[in-house]
């Protein structure tokens, strides 16, 4: 099946070649570097993962006319009172990397017992086309936080997320079993059935 070109509203290199491998070879995608302009970043302002993935799909929708695909994922600690939540990347500050994000965490949970460690990643994939938003489509997967990382595969909180049902935490994971189970899987195999539909009819 011939299926339109889809911009993936990113440029980081990691989240295309995910998205790109989700989305399966059906589909052709393009980032935002591929179209060499000079786009002013999205803000991310919104309450929801929702909010911020719709608002980035219809941004860069609206700027390029294509079918445009976008995200937003984080990390949700219920006993944080929903923390770091739509706040994930930027919780330790603007410039702090992956490391610092851990150790805010850790921080901040460092007096919580095992039964109140529970945590989900959530992700959300808005579609623009046409002119509006065509769909959102959701994942979350749950886990728990543990006290101190381990692993070294993955990014953001991946080393303190732990995975009970395979007893290791997302870092201890390749990239394709954490495919198979992670919210951004679960999202995108959502959005891709949802794309083959909608080219289709
Ligand atoms: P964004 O979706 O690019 O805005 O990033 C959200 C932030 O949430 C990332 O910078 C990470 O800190 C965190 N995050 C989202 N998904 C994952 C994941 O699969 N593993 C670890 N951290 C994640």
């Amino acid at each position: 099946m011939n299926y339109p070109k889809i911009l993936i509203a990113t440029n980081n290199k990691g989240k295309r070649d995910e998205i790109s491998s989700l989305l399966g070879s059906d589909f052709k995608v393009l980032v935002l570097d591929d179209l060499h302009a000079d786009f002013d970043d999205y803000e991310e302002t919104g309450n929801t993962f929702c909010a911020n993935a719709e608002g980035k799909a219809m941004y860069f929708h609206n700027l390029t006319g294509l079918p445009t695909v976008a995200d937003d994922s984080g990390l949700i600690v219920p006993a944080l009172g929903g923390a770091p939540g739509v706040h994930s990347a930027r919780w330790a500050g603007e410039n702090a990397d992956d490391k610092k994000r851990i150790a805010k965490l850790l921080h901040e949970m460092k007096d919580l017992p095992g039964d109140v460690r529970k945590a989900l990643f959530v992700c959300n994939a808005a579609f623009a086309d046409k002119g509006g938003i065509v769909t959102c489509c959701e994942g979350e997967v749950s886990g728990e936080i543990l006290t101190s990382p381990s692993g070294a595969n993955g990014f953001g909180y991946d080393p303190v997320f732990f995975y009970p049902s395979a007893a290791c935490t997302f870092a201890e994971m390749n990239r394709e079993d954490k495919n198979k189970i992670s919210h951004r899987g679960i999202a995108f195999r959502a959005m891709a059935d949802y794309l083959k539909n909608y080219f289709t009819v």
